[in-house]
């Protein structure tokens, strides 16, 4: 029997993630992914092993001490031994989620399957209504299925979470987005920016792709209202906090409010399981390591290389893990909170050239926005930040999503109640 809670305890989130491999069904033009699902001789195309997958699970709960995790692919329902990894993870104590467009969940009596094997939920990727899901997915008939999807999972009492990602021909749809939603009984919307993340930034980010902040926020206030009212959460991902209305603050999730996000993924977790070895068919694993000192230099190091060099000198790697492991657990003994926020600042300002404005200076919510994404401002420039000078100046990055209510299952969140 599912116990679903509703908390506004913030702490660290305890979901991991696993990416199976870069294989889908579908060709939305701005899956972070999108390059390597084209190109079939990608190293990362290919789906892994059962046997590569469920060592992965076993590091993220055993190691990492994750709950529950989000398993992607591509798209994991066509990974042909999906629902063995589902008991698998079931059985470990790491509860599923599959991030899914949808389309092979259509086919009658598949929910259900999933739904014996042990599945936590389902977080679909619902990218827009009717034609225009249709078109940015890349597949006519899409959002046909996606709806016959929603309907065999709500049958088999699986609960639904949302993903929407608002580029540009989905802004007009947002609050369709939410009705649907709120139709099928959906526990969580995430409201997702059209980001650059890896394979994003090869040429589909565009003006006519990308839909400029003042676009969104009309129609995004709208849903998120329409959303609170039925009793949704709602979740808003790498916008500025000064586009939020005042009491949507809580709703908006930058970097350094992420780990916090029981449906978000762990930092520390998410830093090994998105290394190349742990993304593709070929080869083992690489060693374990925890964020904090080093931590940045590994992930930053060449993959194979590392593999390589461990084979080749067991021991030299052996000791740099070790040293970096030791290190690490002392910085995280003594302030989790600083390693992970020096994390989401990294990620913010290294990873994604996140920029700020002269208005970003008067602005008293500074140290915990991110600002704008650095090609968001070359597109666009930074006109539209508005300086938030109606609270005092804050460091506390949890001062406006501790107000959120979230829906958590309390079987993998106990410890979040
Ligand atoms: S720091 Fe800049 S981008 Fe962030 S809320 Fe303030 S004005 Fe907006």
């Amino acid at each position: 029997m599912i116990r679903i809670e509703k908390t506004k305890k913030r702490v660290f989130t305890r979901r991991g993630v696993v990416w199976l491999g870069q294989t889908c069904n579908q060709r939305c033009y701005f899956c972070y992914f999108i390059s390597r699902i084209e190109d079939h001789s990608h190293p990362l195309h290919a789906f892994m092993s059962l046997d590569k997958a469920k060592e992965i699970m076993n590091r993220l709960r055993y190691f990492y001490g994750n709950r529950s995790v989000d398993i992607q692919g591509g798209e994991p329902t066509i990974f042909k031994e999906i629902l063995p990894l589902v008991s698998h993870c079931r059985e470990i104590g790491l509860s599923p989620t599959l991030i899914t467009n949808g389309l092979v969940l259509a086919r009658p009596g598949v929910a259900q399957e999933y739904h014996d094997a042990g599945i936590r939920d389902f977080l679909v990727s619902l990218h827009g209504y009717g034609e225009v899901h249709d078109e940015v997915v890349g597949v006519p008939g899409a959002f046909e299925k996606i709806s016959k999807a929603l309907e065999n999972i709500r049958e088999a009492e699986i609960p639904i979470r949302i993903n929407s990602t608002m580029s540009k021909p989905v802004i007009p749809v947002l609050t369709k987005v939410a009705e649907k939603a709120i139709e099928v009984g959906a526990l969580a919307v995430n409201y997702i920016a059209f980001n650059p993340f890896v394979d994003q930034h090869t040429g589909r980010r565009r003006n006519d792709t990308v839909a400029r902040y003042s676009e969104i926020v009309p129609q995004l206030t709208e849903s998120i209202d329409m959303l609170e009212e039925a009793g949704v959460e709602v979740n808003v991902r790498y916008l500025p906090l000064c586009l939020a209305e005042e009491r949507h603050r809580k709703n908006f999730y930058n970097y350094q409010q992420l780990p916090f996000d029981l449906h978000e993924w762990d930092y520390q977790s998410w830093m090994w399981s998105m290394m190349t070895p742990q993304m593709m068919k070929e080869g083992g694993l690489n060693p374990l390591f925890r964020l904090g000192t080093g931590a940045r230099t590994l992930y930053r190091a060449d993959h194979l290389y590392l593999r390589d060099n461990a084979e080749a000198h067991p021991f030299k790697t052996g000791i740099k893990y070790a040293a970096q492991r030791t290190v690490a657990r002392i910085q995280q003994a003594v302030n989790k909170e600083k390693v992970y926020r020096e994390e989401a600042k990294d990620r913010a300002v290294i990873d994604c050239n996140y920029t700020r404005g002269p208005a970003c200076a008067a602005c008293h919510l500074r140290y915990i926005c991110d600002g704008f994404h650095g090609d968001y401002a070359e597109f666009f420039g930074m006109d539209e930040a508005r300086p938030v000078t109606d609270v005092p100046v804050t460091e506390d990055p949890r001062v406006f999503i501790r107000e959120q209510e979230k829906h958590v299952l309390a079987e993998d969140c106990d410890w979040a109640l």
